[in-house]
């Protein structure tokens, strides 16, 4: 039997715990509406709070939330509550990498094939200015089909604050991966840095244990810091040649991934993805992998053919919600020009409602794609005809969030018609004003309630 407290936000079950990391847990689950598998990593915002990192989450969050590559976790999106921040992922079934390895040495087409994968998601990543600055085994994961997949790329503002919390010696073991010039805490290059990670990657998956290793961490230290490692003699003269260019401990003539990629060693059976770099994408467009996106729409609402509401996660509603507790952080405010308010009705309820106070209003309507509706005047106004877009957002089925904002003609005219015709109209189906405190009772809670509670208070 299900048990109710393992719904999340009334979208995911939540199943059992796949790993721990400082800030985080994670969490196998499954969308409710497509049954897809997905991991969900929990952040307690009291936690990133405490340490300072909510800038760096944030601005991490919006690249990770760009970067797709068959090669690196999909970030899905991204969830809130009051008190935790959900990062809904894509679920890698093969678990670590390294758990392989630790039944010993990788064959050298096996190793290589990872290798090439490893580099191929962190080139990708380094050209849209993305840096992991933490490869390390937990964070190399396989799917179901046995390929590299990288995680936490993007989240690399929380391994970097960490070390400098010193919370990395406690919590997170041997810096075995972190480059000298990491190590040395002086300004690093992030591409650099990654490729020196590879190189330990390479080298332990091809060995089996780790190139600089000593159970003194300073030793260590000084072992990283000169790049003074040894190849076991099973190692082909090509990789080595490839290891000792990679881990060279002066960043400035490490080399580069464009010559990593040329290297013969590298090149040999070239792995070809099916899902290749051409399918790579930089995109702001959010791709759900829980499907929410128009699931269990009604009939009405579907038959609103082109006003259908692209929907919306949390992370939008925390990046446009004046209330919300970290939304000071999001956002400024000051340039704040368009009107938002939440609604509880069906995106069909809410779109004839706007027809309605068109007609009354006597202004033209223009349906267009992704929830946007517009509406324009028939006569010139002082500066033009007026128009007011309005697009809807969908968060759930029955929870819409909605934008007023003047496309065009003159402000005083469209704040007058706002403030004396469109929002006294709008009363029956708004649930609340952007900025507006609203009371709420507090039985009987759904999470998106609490959710939507959460961006009224403070
Ligand atoms: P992290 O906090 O990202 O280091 O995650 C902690 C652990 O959870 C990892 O070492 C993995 O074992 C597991 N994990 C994280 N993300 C995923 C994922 N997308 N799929 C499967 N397991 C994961």
């Amino acid at each position: 039997m299900e048990n109710k407290s393992n719904v999340l936000m009334q979208r995911y079950e939540l199943g059992r715990l796949l790993g721990k990391g400082t800030f985080a847990k994670v969490y196998y689950a499954r969308s409710m509406s497509t049954n897809q598998s997905v991991a969900i990593k929990v952040i307690d915002k009291d936690k990133i709070l405490r340490v300072g990192l909510v800038d760096q989450v944030k601005r991490e969050i919006s690249v990770m939330k760009m970067v797709k590559h068959p090669n690196v976790i999909r970030l899905y999106e991204i969830m809130a509550t009051k008190t935790k921040i959900y990062f809904v992922m894509e679920y890698a079934k093969g678990g670590e990498l390294f758990n392989k390895v630790a039944k010993g040495k990788l064959k050298e087409d096996v190793a290589r094939k990872y290798f090439q994968q490893l580099i191929n998601a962190v080139d990708f990543c380094h050209s849209r200015g993305v840096y992991h600055r933490d490869i390390k085994p937990e964070n190399l994961l396989l799917d179901e089909n046995d390929n590299l997949k990288v995680s936490d790329f993007g989240l690399s503002a929380l391994a970097e604050s960490k070390w400098q919390d010193g919370l990395l010696h406690t919590t997170c073991g041997t810096p075995a991966y972190v480059a000298p010039e990491v190590i040395g805490r002086k300004g690093y290059d992030g591409a650099k840095a990654d490729i020196w990670s590879c190189g330990v990657v390479l080298y332990v998956l091809l060995a089996g244990y780790l190139p600089f290793h000593d159970s003194n961490l300073m030793e260590m230290y000084r072992k990283i810091g000169k790049a003074q490692f040894k190849c076991p003699n099973w190692f082909p003269a090509e990789v080595r040649r490839l290891l000792f260019k990679i881990l060279d401990p002066n960043p400035s003539t490490r080399i580069s991934i464009a010559k990593i990629k040329e290297s013969s060693w590298f090149r040999k059976g070239f792995y070809s993805n099916k899902t290749g770099t051409e399918k790579d994408e930089v995109s702001s467009t959010d791709t759900d992998a829980s499907g929410s996106c128009g699931n269990g729409s009604t009939a009405a609402e579907s038959k609103q053919d082109s006003v259908v509401p692209p929907n919306l996660n949390a992370f939008d509603i925390i990046s446009l919600s004046a209330g919300f507790d970290l939304s000071g952080l999001f956002e400024d405010n000051s340039q704040k020009r368009e009107t938002r308010f939440t609604s509880r009705q069906p995106a069909s309820i809410i779109i004839s409602k706007l027809e309605d106070i068109a007609k009354q209003l006597r202004m033209k309507v223009k349906k267009k794609d992704g929830g946007l509706m517009r509406f324009e005047g028939l006569k010139e106004g002082r500066k033009g005809i007026l128009s007011i877009d309005a697009e809807i957002f969908q968060v759930t089925p029955s929870f819409h969030l909605i934008e007023l904002k003047k496309s065009n003609g003159d402000t005083m005219e469209y704040q007058k018609i706002l403030k004396e015709d469109m929002r006294p109209a709008l009363q029956d189906i708004v649930w609340v004003w952007q900025g507006e405190h609203q009371v709420q009772p507090q039985q009987h809670l759904q999470p998106q309630d609490q959710l939507q509670q959460a961006q009224q208070q403070e």
